[in-house]
């Protein structure tokens, strides 16, 4: 007897932003930014048995995760009045930084690892009766090596560049200004958009 499963999988994706305030502990001045987020939720529905209730559990989960992002998640943008960034967010804002020596290293690490180790996986507990390895595993194994060796070492240059990064130090005060303008809003800003309909906080639904 075959078994045959099928089923459909549904996936979600919301959108949610709250309005966070902030007292700068620099300049003392109140500044209010947006925390914005997007989340996944899926949900499968065996069979096509459900696929209604699949597809409202999967709004439910992305509706859950974007809520716990946007009240929990950090955000970082520099004071609307002096430009300094809060110490608790430049840990977030570091991050963010030299993203292509992750992307680069990160795949670069464990692929060429991974297949260094199985070269040499397969070197030593060949079957002696199978024969002499091929004669070019250890090319194998020394290329991927060293490729993976890189991608770690990208990865390290990553970390301590960032660990030496002080948007307060390293940015111009002008051009933290300028990110404050188009990320924060002062009080008095805010209020005023609070007034008006149109620039009230949402929440929507992706496609
Ligand atoms: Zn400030």
């Amino acid at each position: 007897m075959i078994f045959v499963y099928f089923g459909r999988q549904y996936t979600v994706t919301a959108r949610g932003m709250a309005w966070r305030k902030q007292t700068c502990e620099e300049c003392g001045g109140t500044f209010h930014y947006p925390a914005v987020f997007e989340a996944e939720g899926s949900a499968e529905s065996p069979y096509l048995l459900n696929n209604a209730g699949a597809r409202a559990t999967a709004k439910r989960r992305a509706a859950a995760a974007v809520a716990w992002a946007v009240a929990t998640l950090p955000v970082a943008v520099p004071c609307r009045h002096c430009g300094w960034f809060q110490r608790a967010m430049v840990p977030t804002f570091r991050a963010m930084l030299w993203p292509e020596l992750g992307r680069v290293g990160g795949p670069l690490a464990g692929v060429g690892l991974g297949l260094a180790v199985f070269a040499l996986a397969l070197t030593y507990s060949g079957d002696p009766a199978a024969g002499p390895t091929p004669a070019h595993y250890p090319w194998i194994i020394g290329l991927s090596g060293a490729a993976g060796v890189a991608g770690v070492g990208m990865l390290v240059a990553r970390t301590l560049k960032q660990w030496n990064f002080d948007p307060n130090r390293d940015l111009p005060r002008r051009l933290r200004l300028r990110m404050a303008e188009v990320s924060c809003l002062t009080a008095e800003e805010f209020t005023a958009a609070q007034a008006g309909e149109d620039d009230r906080p949402t929440a929507g639904w992706g496609p």
